[in-house]
């Protein structure tokens, strides 16, 4: 059960990894957008936000409104867009990452802003907000995103690999062939104890 948990979660972590290779090759040809806000609740405040992967990089921004009891901001949508990428498009990008201020490091993008168009207040936006935004190379994703599943495939491959020598009598440490050998591997002086129908060495 663990085992067959283990398998479907290391397929799992394959497949995400690979859908998030297609998606970052992808992004140079297509923006892809996906974003939600919360419906208007009298009073209370309003939340979404929206994932976007264009040009190599995916950007996450989510905001926080106060609800300012305007008919014209009591519009709540659900959308998916998804629009070729223009030639400038990497450079408006680049530009728009680096507008956002915060922490910026190798391309990664982390920061907060506040906005209150009100008397007084920071411009910017329309609406008072608290905007965050976290932007990072598909790169990195990918290579961050691939570790489990590397782990996970090293692993099966090592237990394939002890199952193979205990099933014809090798050192599992070693693989040395240990039908003539009681006790200990003469090659690296592992511990080993005979069971029966595993051909020879069990393990330590
Ligand atoms: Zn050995």
């Amino acid at each position: 059960m663990c085992r067959w948990f283990g398998n479907f979660a290391g397929v799992l972590a394959v497949v995400g990894w690979i859908a998030l290779v297609v998606l970052g090759i992808r992004s140079y040809w297509v923006h892809d957008s996906w974003g939600y806000e919360r419906p208007v609740v009298p009073g209370e405040k309003r939340w979404g936000g929206n994932v976007s992967s264009a040009t190599g990089t995916v950007e996450a921004e989510w905001w926080l409104r106060p609800d300012t009891g305007e008919a014209a901001d009591r519009e709540s949508h659900f959308a998916h867009s998804a629009n070729w990428v223009k030639p400038d498009l990497a450079e408006a990008r680049r530009d728009y990452a680096r507008s956002l201020g915060g922490f910026q490091l190798c391309g990664v993008v982390l920061a907060r802003r506040e906005f209150d168009p009100r008397p007084g207040g920071a411009v910017g936006s329309s609406m008072p907000q608290v905007v965050r935004n976290v932007i990072v190379p598909h790169w990195m994703l990918a290579l961050g995103g691939g570790i489990w599943p590397g782990v996970w495939w090293m692993g099966v491959r090592q237990r394939r690999l002890r199952e193979y020598r205990k099933a014809h009598g090798l050192c599992v440490a070693c693989g040395y062939d240990l039908r003539a050998s009681e006790e200990r591997c003469p090659e690296c002086g592992r511990h080993f104890a005979r069971t029966k129908g595993d051909g020879g060495a069990g393990t330590a």
